[in-house]
């Protein structure tokens, strides 16, 4: 099996340090294995994205020697494959259109934390008849299509990093939107989780690399991969980039885009270098230099920690010094 990775940044911002470092445990995975390293721009969020991001994103990662095989792709150009795969689940009985409004979702959420309860999508319009479909819609209500999810399922998969995890259906937060009402559109705008099996299937990719915060999504994905009954990747949560109070490295803490470390006067080698050992311990571990391709050589996820990689400025400032 030749590998398939690909990076799916959102052009939501400027090329982030976490999406960086994903980028760069891709790069070098796909180049251990003498695989292909796929971009994909996730743009589908029309309000948020912005093309000068993506012009960030692409010159972010060329800077780096982050270098793509295929791509890049844009999920905005792409859309007549999630309305095909959205039908599709509608077709096999396995989405339905839920046409409750944010009044209803706002309320059903405050009676269960008064319970106690952690909110979720309580599935009440699975099993609306046509006519109920009907007098909705002449009420000029608008639908999100929901995908069912069982709660009495329990999901699990072998992690690269993590070993075996395990999810039950039931903290999924109930049958979930695969795509917003859009318009006079039937099947509207697809959201993440849809678009992202939907491609990552297209492009046949073996192994997915990503943060560790989309650990909840890969569960809602493996349950989208069984529907359209294709072949699950490996998956790899890769750990977070914590801040030196051990917190998640966010806007707050100030320097966060690639454009900063650039500006600050940080090489590409010193960072890229920075970048593959943030979470990754080469087998000889006092080996501290690194060029992107040397690290290639000897990457492998049994050697992705699993705990959080925390920021460190100072060995950042020592290794800009050694090139
Ligand atoms: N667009 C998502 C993000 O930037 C992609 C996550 C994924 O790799 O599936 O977080």
């Amino acid at each position: 099996m030749s590998v398939r990775v690909r990076l799916a940044p959102s052009p939501t911002g400027n090329l982030h340090i976490g999406t960086a470092r994903t980028a760069v445990f891709n790069w070098l995975f796909a180049r251990n294995q003498g695989g292909k390293f796929i971009l994909r721009i996730e743009d589908t969020d029309i309000e948020r994205s912005r093309r000068e991001y993506t012009q960030n994103i692409l010159d972010g990662l060329q800077w780096l020697g982050l270098d793509w095989d295929e791509g890049p792709f844009f999920q905005s150009k792409r859309l007549e494959l999630y309305a095909e795969t959205i039908q599709t689940l509608l077709d096999k009985g396995l989405a339905y259109r839920c046409y409750c409004t944010s009044e209803e979702l706002e309320q059903m959420r405050e009676a269960q934390k008064a319970k106690n309860q952690a909110p979720r999508y309580d599935n009440r319009h699975r099993n609306l008849t046509p006519e109920q479909q009907a007098a909705f819609e002449a009420e000029g209500r608008q639908a999100v299509i929901r995908f069912k999810i069982d709660d009495e399922r329990e999901i699990a998969w072998n992690d690269l990093v993590r070993g075996r995890v395990v999810w039950k259906g039931n903290d999924l937060g109930g049958d979930m939107v695969v795509a917003r009402a859009s318009g006079t559109s039937k099947i509207g705008q697809p959201l993440y989780n849809l678009a992202v099996v939907a491609d990552d299937i297209d492009m046949g990719i073996t192994h997915v690399i990503r943060g560790e915060d989309h650990i909840a999504n890969t569960a809602k994905q493996i349950l989208l991969y069984e529907a359209f009954e294709a072949k699950i990747p490996e998956f790899s949560h890769t750990p977070l980039i914590l801040n030196q109070d051990g917190r998640k490295l966010s806007k707050r803490d100030g320097v966060t885009s690639i454009s900063d470390f650039q500006q600050m006067g940080f090489t590409a080698p010193a960072l890229a270098n920075y970048m593959s050992l943030l979470g990754w311990t080469p087998p000889d571990s006092t080996q501290e230099i690194f060029s992107l391709s040397e690290a290639a050589q000897q990457f492998g996820f049994d050697r992705v920690n699993k705990a959080g990689a925390k920021f460190d400025w100072d060995k950042l400032d020592w290794l800009n010094s050694q090139y």
